[in-house]
């Protein structure tokens, strides 16, 4: 309480020193951290500077997670980081900061910087240089100074890998006890300075399984729409870190309790609203977390296929009645959805061709007679789209007796597959295709349903 008086009134700069604490109370041993940011900061010592491992490394170890990351921070300038280790590169324009390179793992060292008063540019607005918006001239400062611009007291803490103490400005090893997220300084001055913060306050909250604390939520509902001020490059590369960090369903939940949704992934009130698109998205979210847990990779092409199906579906319905063909109506369907798509969310264009594959994909899986399934198994994105079938299937959008029947179709031998092929053909005797097609609408109907208006 006492603290936070204090915090409010130095703009959120502590007027002592950090709180240090040493090994036996923290617990974090040198050899956890990565031995290229242990290298980036014994060089930097040696050289007289000094030099911490900070943010999400520390913050993840502390809590026993292995972390995504590891960056170092440092009194050396970009330049005279350049200097001491060969190996590295000055990335971004205005802001710089030092990329070290390590066989195929990166360091980024940055700079202490001073909080700026009028507002904070962040990391990864280098990432996005070309928005210069959110770049600001850099002011160099000491570690209270770095420490004060950071967002989140577990966000701002410094680990010596010397000493193998951690130096706490803001009370961070306290909150992660208690699993809090609390912001540094005023939040709404915050939130103001760099509305993101507050897409990452959700994402947090979800990853790290902690609660937003009282005071850092009260203000989101309010500036939340100050999220339409932020370019759409920059929402799109905080999305996908939410929608691919391996807590995805509770992200998703987490960004609509807190109304941040409606910029950044527009279409889910419609999604939750339904109980059949519901379900689906749940799928989704849970098998992308789960091969982002198992170290596979999730593609950004791959959730947005998800997140727009139901909708793409529906408009393919209704052309369906118009349209010259079937192939026409389909491929209109998709340029529509993503158009529309992209006035909302501007998601690069260089994700389309994969979104339309995987989704031109799902009615060949149906036809399974005669060399059509061996052509499909050919098919480049042939994974890609089973992968989306299995997620149908488990959200009640598909049979799953097709999702079966692809899982052992691949690995049958030609004996095998033929048999698979003449039961199928035994079963559907009888069976008009139209009856067929009108089998496979079913789920179509259910789905789109909902959204004819
Ligand atoms: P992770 O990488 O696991 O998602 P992280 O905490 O490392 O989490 P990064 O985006 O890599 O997050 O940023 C590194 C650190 O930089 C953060 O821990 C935080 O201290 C600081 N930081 C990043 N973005 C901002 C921001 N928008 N405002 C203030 N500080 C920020
Ligand atoms: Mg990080």
């Amino acid at each position: 309480m006492i603290r936070r008086f204090i915090d409010k009134l130095f703009g959120g700069k502590p007027k002592r020193g950090p709180r240090v604490l040493p090994l036996e109370a923290h617990g974090i041993q040198r050899e956890r951290i990565h031995p290229c940011a242990l290298k980036t900061a014994r060089a930097l010592r040696e050289a007289g500077y000094g030099a911490y491992v900070v943010g999400g490394a520390v913050r993840d170890l502390l809590l026993g997670r292995e972390p995504k990351d590891f960056d170092v921070a440092t009194d050396a300038t970009p330049e005279q980081v350049r200097q001491v280790i060969r190996r590295s590169r000055l990335i971004g324009r205005r802001f710089q900061i030092v990329h070290v390179y390590c066989g195929a793992d990166i360091i980024e060292v940055t700079t202490y910087r001073a909080a700026s008063p009028a507002g904070d540019d962040d990391d990864e607005s280098r990432v996005t240089a070309e928005d210069g918006m959110l770049l600001r001239d850099n002011v160099f400062g000491d570690q209270r100074d770095d420490a004060a611009r950071r967002d989140f007291t577990v966000n701002a803490l410094y680990y010596d890998p010397e000493s193998q103490e951690i130096l706490d400005w803001h009370g961070g090893v306290e909150d992660a006890g208690k699993r809090l997220l609390r912001m540094i300084g005023d939040p709404t001055t915050r939130f103001r300075e760099d509305p993101v913060r507050m897409l990452r306050a959700a994402r947090f909250a979800a990853k790290l399984d902690f609660h937003i604390d009282p005071a850092t939520r009260a203000p989101i509902a309010e500036l939340a729409s100050m999220l339409e001020r932020i370019p759409t490059a920059r929402l799109f590369d905080e999305m996908m870190k939410l929608l691919l960090s391996g807590h995805a369903e509770r992200g998703v939940h987490q960004l609509r309790a807190e109304g941040l949704h409606h910029g950044i992934l527009p279409m889910l009130d419609a999604i939750l609203d339904d109980p059949a698109r519901q379900k689906f998205l749940h799928a989704a979210l849970r098998d992308t977390d789960e091969r982002v847990r198992h170290g596979h990779s999730a593609s950004p092409a791959f959730m947005l296929a998800c997140l727009l199906w139901f909708d793409m579906r529906a408009e393919w319905r209704r052309n369906q009645e118009t349209s010259r063909s079937e192939q026409a109506a389909l491929y209109d369907a998709m340029d529509a959805v993503l158009e529309r798509q992209r006035d909302s969310l501007a998601f690069p264009r260089r994700f389309d061709g994969t979104i339309k594959e995987i989704w031109a994909l799902q009615s060949r899986f149906e036809q399974r007679a005669g060399a059509r399934p061996h052509r499909l198994l050919a098919h480049p994105r042939f994974r890609a789209g089973y992968d989306f079938l299995l997620i149908r299937a488990r959200g009640g959008d598909a049979p799953t007796e097709l999702a079966d029947w692809w899982a052992r179709f691949p690995n049958a031998d030609e004996a095998e597959r033929k048999a698979m092929q003449a039961e199928l053909a035994g079963e559907s005797t009888g069976k008009s295709p139209r009856k067929r097609r009108r089998r496979r609408r079913k789920p179509e109907d259910g789905g789109g349903g909902a959204e004819v208006d």
